[in-house]
């Protein structure tokens, strides 16, 4: 049975000190909470490591918001998947909107990089999603279905069920403005009909499938209503406690 997640993607906010302030007050607010989803945070490189020992990762999972796509070696600045999984990190944000537009993060190098994260034993946030004109021409679902077949469909069904997706519209990320609840779900079944298409129906509904996008405390509970949204991939309102909470219980 696929698992409901919400995640946060701090991107580049936070100073380390800030950051560990921001990760401990969420540990602090789930306290003695009954929670019904998983509940991760993507937090920049430099704050993996500590933010892992200061709080409870069995309750909280820790994200990196990248990785290389090469193994070791002389590739200055980069930071290598068995670099994040040894700081505690057990997930890491791949081919969000921002890196495919601002670093050239392409099919091919994104397909390396899922690689090496599972072979690390991270479990990628795979993102995927149409920019405006994209949508507005009506190839949304052919540009999710690109990008997912381009990146993810050499994996073996095992390693593709290690997956968790995360569909963010690009007109929707910091912009204030949200897919609706039907638009989510409809792009949201359309995935996982495709994943069904190539892997089959058990794998299919298995994958955890993330809405993100301007999602926030007053949309998350009618667009997590929805049978095919399984969580969200939420950027500003992760980067408060006061915020990020009330999506967390709006399941
Ligand atoms: C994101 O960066 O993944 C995101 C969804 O951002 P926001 O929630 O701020 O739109």
């Amino acid at each position: 049975m696929r698992k409901n997640i919400v995640a946060g993607n701090w991107k580049m906010n936070t100073t380390l000190q800030e950051g560990l302030e921001l990760a401990k007050g969420l540990d602090a607010a789930l306290k003695g909470k009954a929670i019904n989803c998983d509940v991760v945070i993507g937090t920049p490189f430099t704050h993996l490591a500590s933010i892992a020992a200061a709080i409870d990762t069995n309750k909280i999972g820790v994200a990196a918001e990248n990785c290389a796509d090469k193994n070791s070696g002389a590739y200055t600045g980069e930071v290598s998947a068995a670099m994040v999984a040894s700081t505690g990190a057990k997930y890491v944000i791949l081919g969000h909107s921002e890196r495919r537009a601002y670093y050239n993060e392409t099919a091919e190098i994104l397909k390396e990089k899922v690689l090496l994260a599972l072979a690390n034993g991270l479990t990628p946030i795979f993102c995927i999603g149409e920019v405006l004109e994209e949508r507005e021409a009506g190839k949304h679902f052919e540009v999710v279905d690109a990008q997912i077949a381009g990146s993810l469909f050499d994996l073996s069904a095992e390693d593709f069920g290690k997956l968790v997706l995360a569909y963010e519209p690009v007109w929707a990320i910091g912009t204030g403005k949200t897919a609706t609840a039907d638009q989510a779900q409809e792009i949201h079944a359309h995935i996982r009909q495709t994943i069904a298409g190539k892997y089959g129906q058990t794998v299919a509904d298995d994958c955890s499938i993330l809405y993100g996008g301007s999602c926030n405390a007053s949309n998350a509970k009618e667009l997590f209503a929805n049978p095919d949204v399984d969580g969200g991939l939420i950027g500003g309102a992760s980067l408060a406690v006061d915020k990020f909470m009330p999506i967390i219980e709006a399941f």
